[in-house]
């Protein structure tokens, strides 16, 4: 009969469109081969970056920290601690005394046009907020040592000094690359002249994760930041870290992982939404790795596929909204809501209502299962990563079986509902001979930051022979 007819083509038609969902959704999926090949991959390009002859052109930059062991408990004193470059922007007062740590912190907001307006006015923006901080704690006057926690890649020769290699993430202000942000950061003090601050150390927040779990564990000797941006630190003995002197003990040294595959070594895996979420950004080109397992990005990629799905007449009744068509609608927070088991299909719905888009019920199956290849493969990748990190640690040492902790901090890590599981299911499967524990970091960048600061100024007080 005619009806009979109809409902079969129906379901031809649903059928078929199921299958150009499915087509896209396999792009996602990595098999063990793939994920073996970004582990060895990884390998190498960490090889590349601590030796002088490949370093200068090497994706990953293995720079070195002038951070050479964890504290040990005798820290003491009141620091103050900046934390730029996460999620937010704060200003901290650290109190340690007694293996004890007590903070106070404020969240202070960075309009995009001072993240992307001149240095100058970004640091002048930052001192602004010290002096609200100090005004608010009673602190004017009062000469604190200063750890600086700055989220991005700078190259040191010293604990206090750090020229910025390249902005990353939402970060674009003018007349700071190649230039020493500390010495910025002074000159900003200068300024204002209204008071001065002792700036110890400038810390990137996978050192000051790292710190922070050493001082409670004495095995962790990593440090992974998975959250608007993407990087890892680990101790390196000094004898492989050719552009330092010294053979002696280790160094922490920060990866700068996000730039693993900018030279177009993992282009085989890449799809055509990677490139756009690149091509899109601040630093095109660049970070392509953080680009495909940062918090700042996934979302990113997840509404470049719904476009596409869209433009298919496979979503939205094959309207592309004004908000879809909006960079930056999907952050971490609701990508991890939309993966929760525990939410109801309608939940999703709402969500997707808050976001200005109208859903049926097989859109929200469908957004759902994009967000989740998505983020399974970003943190599949952050694993393969990872076990090349252990496992050259411990081919390094000579061990058969090798037990590390990593100390790990970001919102993609602590908000995902499915990023850490998988993450560690991964570097199990791709490093079995070592036993990983993974330990979250309470506050990293401000603890980690005033641990560093202690620390250096110890030394500081040291006799120097
Ligand atoms: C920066 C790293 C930082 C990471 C996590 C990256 O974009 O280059 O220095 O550790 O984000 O915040
Ligand atoms: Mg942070």
């Amino acid at each position: 009969t005619k009806g009979a007819a109809m409902v079969t083509a129906v379901a031809s038609r649903v059928q078929a469109q199921r299958k150009q969902i499915d087509k896209v959704l396999a792009l996602f999926h990595l098999t063990r081969e793939q994920l073996l090949g970004v582990r060895d991959k990884m390998r190498a390009e960490l090889e590349y970056g601590l030796k002088k002859k490949t370093h200068a052109l090497a994706t990953v930059k293995m720079l070195p920290t002038y951070v050479y062991g964890m504290p040990d408990g005798t820290e003491k004193g009141k620091f103050l601690a900046l934390d730029l470059g996460g999620t937010n922007f704060r200003v901290l007062l650290v109190k340690i005394r007694k293996r004890s740590v007590r903070m106070y912190n404020k969240i202070f907001a960075i309009p995009l046009e001072i993240m992307q307006g001149t240095g100058e006015e970004l640091f002048d923006h930052i001192v602004q907020c010290i002096a609200d901080f100090l005004d608010y704690m009673g602190l004017k006057g009062a000469q604190l040592p200063l750890g600086f926690t700055f989220s991005f890649p700078c190259r040191q020769t010293c604990i206090d000094k750090g020229t910025l290699v390249g902005w990353t993430k939402g970060f674009k202000a003018t007349d700071c690359e190649g230039e020493d942000v500390v010495d910025m950061l002074r000159e900003a003090i200068k300024r204002r002249n209204e008071f001065d601050l002792d700036i110890v150390a400038i810390v990137n927040d996978t050192v000051g994760t790292m710190m922070t779990c050493g001082y409670e564990d004495p095995r962790c000797e990593i440090g992974l930041i998975a959250g608007t941006g993407s990087n890892v630190c680990y101790m390196e003995e000094m004898r492989n870290i050719e552009l330092v002197d010294g053979d002696e003990g280790r160094m922490c040294v920060n990866t700068e992982w996000g730039g693993f595959g900018d030279n177009g070594c993992i282009d085989d895996i890449r799809t055509q939404y990677d490139k756009e979420v690149d091509e899109g950004s601040l630093n095109a080109g660049k970070q392509r790795y953080e680009k495909m397992t940062s918090g700042m990005y996934l979302g990113e990629i997840v509404r470049r596929i719904l476009i596409d799905l869209t433009r298919q007449g496979l979503l939205f009744r094959g309207q592309i909204s004004e908000r879809l068509r909006t960079r930056g609608i999907f952050e971490t927070k609701f990508l991890s809501q939309i993966e929760s088991d525990r939410l109801a299909l309608l939940q999703v719905r709402r969500i997707l209502q808050q976001l200005g888009l109208d859903s049926t019920c097989e859109d929200s199956i469908v957004v759902k299962e994009v967000c989740g290849a998505v983020s399974r493969r970003a943190a599949q990748m952050c694993g393969a990563g990872m076990a090349a990190i252990v496992e050259k640690r411990r081919e390094d040492q000579g061990l058969q079986h090798f037990k590390v902790t990593v100390g790990v901090d970001g919102t993609l890590y602590k908000l995902h509902p499915h990023f850490s599981r998988i993450l560690q299911e991964t570097v199990k499967d791709l490093a079995p001979q070592c036993d990983v524990t993974f330990m979250l970091s309470e506050d990293g960048s401000g603890k980690g930051a005033a641990l560093i600061t202690a620390v250096a100024k110890r030394l500081q007080q040291l006799p120097k022979d």
